[in-house]
This record gives C-alpha cells, sequence and structure tokens, in this order.
C-alpha cells in the first residue's frame, strides 16, 4: 500500500485528483517501471478534465498554466512520457561543482516580445544576462553572429564596413541564385566562399547534415552577417536565465490547483488521454498519427558532460567550432555564463569547469537519453511530409468544430524549430485563442472526446 501511494504521490499531482482517487479504488497507476519495460498497465486518469495536454516541455506547460489562470475553475492534465517535466528545457545541479546546467544546451532566453518577458519575469528570478556566443577560428574565438571581426579574421585585414561589404560582395557575386534551394547555396550567395568555408560549412555539416541536400532556410534561419563589429550588437531586447535554472520555473508552471501530471505515459491517437473540450499536442505529429504516411526523418544531438580543467576549458560560455577535425560543433559551460545562471562553485573545486561537448550522434533514433534529443531533419522531403501531417490535423480539426471537443498540434512536435522565446509566445497566444473560444462555446450536454 506504501509503495503504491508512493507511486501515485510521483505520478499525480493534484489534490483534487487524490481526492477522485480515494472514492475510485478500482484504478490503478501505471509505474515508471512497468511503463519502461513495455509492458501495459491502466493509467489513472483524473476524472475527465476539459483539456488535456500531451507534453510537459515548454510549450505544453506554459499552455496550461497560462490558460488555468484564464479560465477559472478549469482543469487541465499534462500527459508526459518520460519520467519528468520540462522537455528541453530541464535543469539539473551538477553534484561534482555545484553548479546549475541544463543537460540540453545552454537554454538562455532571448527575446524582445515584451510579454514574453513579463511573463517568465513574474514567474522566476530570471536575471538578465547579455552571454556572447562565439565561434573558433585560427585558435581565435570571435563573437557572433558573424560581423565586422569575422569578416577581418577572414580577409586577413582591418576594415571599415564599407570595405567589407564590397569585399563581401565581390566574393559573393558568382554566386547568386534565385532562389538558394540548399543551405550551401543560401550561404554562398550570402557570404560568398570565403566566409562560408571558414564560419558555416563544418557547423552546417556536422550540425544539420550535408549543406548541399539541408533546405536553404537551415542557413538564413541560423545565420546573420553584420558589417559593423558584433561585439557592439546588444542581440535581442532580453536575455536572460533563472539563478538554479529552468527547472524550478518549471516546476511552478504545474503548482495552479486545475493541473494535473500524469508522467511515464507515451499518448497517441491509439491511445489518446481523456478531455471533454480540448487537446494540445506537443508530441511528435508523426509518432502521434502512427507514422501511418511515413516517418519523419530526425538526427540526434548528444552533449557529453565532463569536468575539464580551467586552463584547458573554452574561455567563454558557448563557441562553436566549424573545424570539421573535431567531432564536437559546441561548447556549453555554464560556469562562464554569468554567476546568477551558473548557481555556486563549490569551494576547492574552483579549478574544474563543467563543460558540454555538443555533437550529432549516428545512433538510431529511438528513446532520447537523457543528454540527448532529436531534432527534425530539414530536407524537402521531411518538410513536404510534415505539412501533410498537418493538412490532415487542420482539417479534421475544422470537421469537429461547434462545440465538440477539438484537438491542436503545437510546438516542437510539429516540426517547427523555435527557440525558448518564440515558444512561449506561441504557447501564450494558444491558451488565449483556447480561453476565448472555451468562454464562448457551451458544450453540448454528454458531448464525449473525438480524435483527430
Ligand atoms: C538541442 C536543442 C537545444 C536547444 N537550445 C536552446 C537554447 O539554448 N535556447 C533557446 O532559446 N532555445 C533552445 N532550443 C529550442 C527550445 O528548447 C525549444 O524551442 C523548446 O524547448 C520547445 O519546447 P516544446 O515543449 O515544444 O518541446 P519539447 O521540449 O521537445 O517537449 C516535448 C515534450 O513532449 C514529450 N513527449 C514526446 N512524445 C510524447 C508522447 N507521445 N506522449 C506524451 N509526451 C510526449 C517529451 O518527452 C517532452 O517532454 C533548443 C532546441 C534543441 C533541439
Amino acid at each position: 500500500m506504501a509503495l503504491f501511494s508512493l507511486r501515485l504521490l510521483e505520478r499525480v499531482r493534484d489534490p483534487l485528483f487524490r481526492h477522485c482517487l480515494a472514492v475510485r479504488p478500482a484504478l490503478r497507476p501505471r509505474s515508471a517501471a512497468a511503463s519502461q519495460a513495455g509492458r501495459v498497465v491502466p493509467v489513472i486518469w483524473q476524472r475527465r478534465p476539459e483539456v488535456a495536454i500531451v507534453g510537459a516541455g515548454l510549450f505544453g506547460l506554459v499552455v496550461a498554466e497560462h490558460l488555468t489562470r484564464l479560465t477559472p475553475g478549469l482543469r487541465v492534465q499534462i500527459t508526459e512520457a518520460s519520467s519528468r517535466i520540462g522537455g528541453l528545457c530541464v535543469s539539473d545541479i551538477d553534484p561534482r561543482t555545484g553548479v546549475s546546467f541544463h543537460p540540453h544546451g545552454t537554454n538562455v532566453l532571448a527575446t524582445s516580445d515584451r510579454q514574453v518577458w513579463a511573463y517568465v519575469r513574474s514567474r522566476t528570478t530570471a536575471v538578465e544576462l547579455r552571454p556572447r556566443a562565439y565561434t573558433s577560428y585560427n585558435g581565435a574565438l570571435l563573437p557572433m553572429p558573424l560581423g565586422l571581426e569575422a569578416i577581418e579574421a577572414c580577409f586577413g585585414a582591418p576594415l571599415t564596413p564599407e570595405q567589407a561589404r564590397r569585399l563581401v560582395k565581390a566574393d559573393a557575386a558568382e554566386h547568386q541564385c534565385q532562389p538558394p534551394a540548399t543551405a550551401e547555396q543560401a550561404a554562398l550567395a550570402a557570404l560568398g566562399p570565403r566566409l562560408y568555408e571558414a564560419f558555416v560549412r563544418g557547423l552546417l555539416a556536422k550540425q544539420w547534415g550535408d549543406p548541399t541536400t539541408v533546405t536553404a532556410d537551415v542557413f538564413t534561419d541560423h545565420f546573420t552577417l553584420r558589417y559593423a563589429p558584433t561585439a557592439e550588437d546588444t542581440g535581442a531586447r532580453w536575455q536572460g536565465l533563472p539563478g538554479g535554472g529552468w527547472g524550478p520555473m518549471l516546476d511552478r508552471l504545474t503548482e495552479h490547483r486545475g493541473i494535473s501530471v500524469v508522467l511515464n505515459h507515451r499518448a497517441s491517437a491509439a491511445d489518446p488521454p481523456p478531455f471533454s473540450r480540448a487537446c494540445v499536442v506537443t508530441s511528435p505529429i508523426d509518432h502521434w498519427f502512427g507514422q501511418d504516411l511515413g516517418a519523419l526523418e530526425r538526427r540526434r544531438t548528444t552533449i557529453d558532460w565532463r569536468l575539464v580543467p580551467a586552463a584547458q576549458a573554452p574561455a567563454r560560455g558557448t563557441v562553436t567550432y566549424p573545424d570539421p577535425d573535431l567531432p564536437y560543433y559546441r561548447t556549453h559551460t555554464p560556469a562562464l555564463l554569468g554567476a546568477a545562471g551558473a548557481g555556486p562553485q563549490l569551494p576547492g573545486r574552483r579549478r574544474a569547469l563543467l563543460v558540454g561537448f555538443e555533437r550529432a550522434d549516428c545512433a538510431p533514433v529511438g528513446r532520447c537519453g537523457v543528454h540527448q534529443a532529436d531534432v527534425t531533419l530539414r530536407t524537402p522531403r521531411n518538410r513536404a511530409l510534415a505539412d501533410t501531417y498537418l493538412s490532415r490535423a487542420a482539417a479534421q480539426r475544422q470537421l469537429t468544430a461547434s462545440g465538440d471537443p477539438r484537438v491542436w498540434f503545437a510546438g516542437r512536435g510539429t516540426g517547427s524549430h523555435d527557440d525558448m522565446g518564440t515558444t512561449i509566445a506561441a504557447a501564450l497566444r494558444l491558451a488565449e485563442t483556447l480561453a476565448r473560444e472555451l468562454a464562448a462555446r457551451t458544450p453540448p450536454p454528454g458531448s464525449r472526446a473525438s480524435w483527430v
């Protein structure tokens, strides 16, 4: 009985639900161990919530929290496949150094969206930081995004912005093609071959795959070129990281009494969570539909976290490495991001820093390890397949209008490549749309969930 209660408390943190369970003893929890072993054990659901959310990543958590605040009395249940909430934004404390770090990356929020920054600031002690990313070039570290410093290093001379512009334009002249189809074509047209070879080709190849096959927006989404010194660029209007990492804030997002969380359950269209009015699916869209139209191709990133003597550690918090001979393409050194973001260093351990070495992993894509993430490949085939799944979802959602339950697809699972700022912005917008819809629609008596 004690074990039963413990597992239950691990899985569901909702006082309302615990009360329900007491009067519904026939329900049994699905334990993490059973789930991992692949055995089918019944899941305990909250008495049917109005809203179900699939995936307790940043998107799902922000939607749940904002929606329950906007709609008093609403019950929202989040179903999460893994054993913890947070998705790619989880944070941990490294026991050897006491430093807080994000197993999946640096996770600095950079946004110029006032609502996003206000939302984060009202829910955590986000500290404003201005950490700059750097790129390694011939043993030197140059500030990113690419700017006058990189052009001068590449062309080997001090330049005025106008001279730099003329040089790059001349270098790129013979590579103009309209419109560029691949990342390589886009990069050559924008930068010319010299900057491309020095700073871009290796990164594209190591992080996203063959630049001659991935789509042009892989380049345009991740690289810009300035003719002014990058060191003077302040970037997004607000940048920050909560002291202690994002984990505590994400935990707080589930504290509203209308929200419950079910862990260790992988939902799908064939095995959906219960709901009466709306469902938000943030899990991979092809998996949701059982990959019946085909599987989206994915690439895995892995970060190996190691203790490195301070003298040999990267000199900056985030550094990228275009050099094709290095197996990793980025390092993350949380202690160098700023004291507030990094957390304390344990006394006597200052001479070793925690460094994450990020690389693409050729391991077969399946369930990710704790420091791994799968990223949807940005190829024309994948784009077309994702669009087909999305059109199907949208068309079927329209058919279930006027009072029937609806399913929304959102977040990283739809194949979008957002950052944390755009993820929070989209989640806030969706919560506001749902709140309006729920207020406007009165559910017909005895309405039942239907599924796309
Ligand atoms: C490697 C990497 C590093 C990044 N670093 C940064 C950064 O430094 N700064 C920044 O601003 N942005 C960064 N981003 C982007 C940012 O992390 C994402 O935009 C954001 O976290 C997406 O949140 P999400 O909830 O949509 O997805 P996720 O975080 O992927 O959450 C989805 C959740 O759904 C769960 N799930 C999956 N399938 C199921 C299922 N069938 N049933 C139930 N649950 C399921 C998953 O376990 C997960 O918890 C990074 C992205 C990647 C891929």
